[in-house]
């Protein structure tokens, strides 16, 4: 079947289309380079995630879904969130990111950085009726940038039964643990048991 997924993100759209597996052909916003950027600007994952699959799905009149995610870390009262992309704004990038975390995590040791990445996913079907999907990855904040793989917070973010960081594990084993790839087999389980009519 088709599934359109809300978002430009290459890394995002491969990642997600190797948790669905080969019976749906996955399409993204790199298949429509004039659809406009939608500002996220909710106060949860749910709301961003709902807003980004609604104007798409207005788009298309397919099914389509979006998700939001960020890393909740429990010494910063879950902090950075649902602001995790800007958390370094007004310039943000991954490695800015980065530092900042473990700028405020100084002199916090290993037992209290403890944190979680979570990833809401909001699925709407061709009629428009919404389904949610949620998935979390708990872990600790490392002292310092281990890795390669990834993105994001990936290199900080240590899975304890593991002793690596996400950065460390192949793209595979990532997919299996993280998240986002709970969401995504979570809607693949959904999708499975309630094939859509013209699919
Ligand atoms: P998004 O909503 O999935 O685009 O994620 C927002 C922000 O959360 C990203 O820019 C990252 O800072 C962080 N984040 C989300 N998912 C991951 C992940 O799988 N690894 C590392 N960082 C992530």
């Amino acid at each position: 079947m088709i599934l359109w997924v809300a978002t430009r993100n290459r890394h995002k759209v491969e990642e997600i289309g190797g948790i669905l597996g080969p019976g749906y052909e996955l399409k993204s916003l790199l298949d429509l380079p004039d659809f406009p950027e939608v500002e996220e600007d909710g106060a949860t994952y749910r709301e961003n995630a709902a807003k980004k699959a609604r104007v798409l799905w207005e788009r298309v009149k397919a099914p389509v879904f979006a998700d939001d995610s960020g890393l909740e870390v429990d010494a910063l009262g879950g902090r950075p969130g649902v602001h995790s992309m800007r958390y370094s704004a007004p310039d943000p990038t991954h490695a800015k990111n980065i530092e900042k975390l473990l700028g405020e995590l100084q002199g916090v040791p290993l037992l209290q950085r403890t944190a979680r990445f979570r990833c809401t996913l909001v699925h709407r079907d061709a009629e428009g009726n919404e389904q949610v999907f949620e998935g979390v990855v708990e872990g600790v904040i490392g002292f310092a940038v281990q890795g390669e793989g990834g993105f994001g917070f990936d290199p900080v973010f240590i899975l304890p039964e593991r002793g690596l960081t996400v950065a460390q594990m192949s793209a595979e084993e990532k997919n299996q643990i993280s998240h986002r790839g709970r969401a995504v087999l979570a809607l693949r389980r959904h999708l499975e048991k309630n094939p859509p009519a013209a699919a």
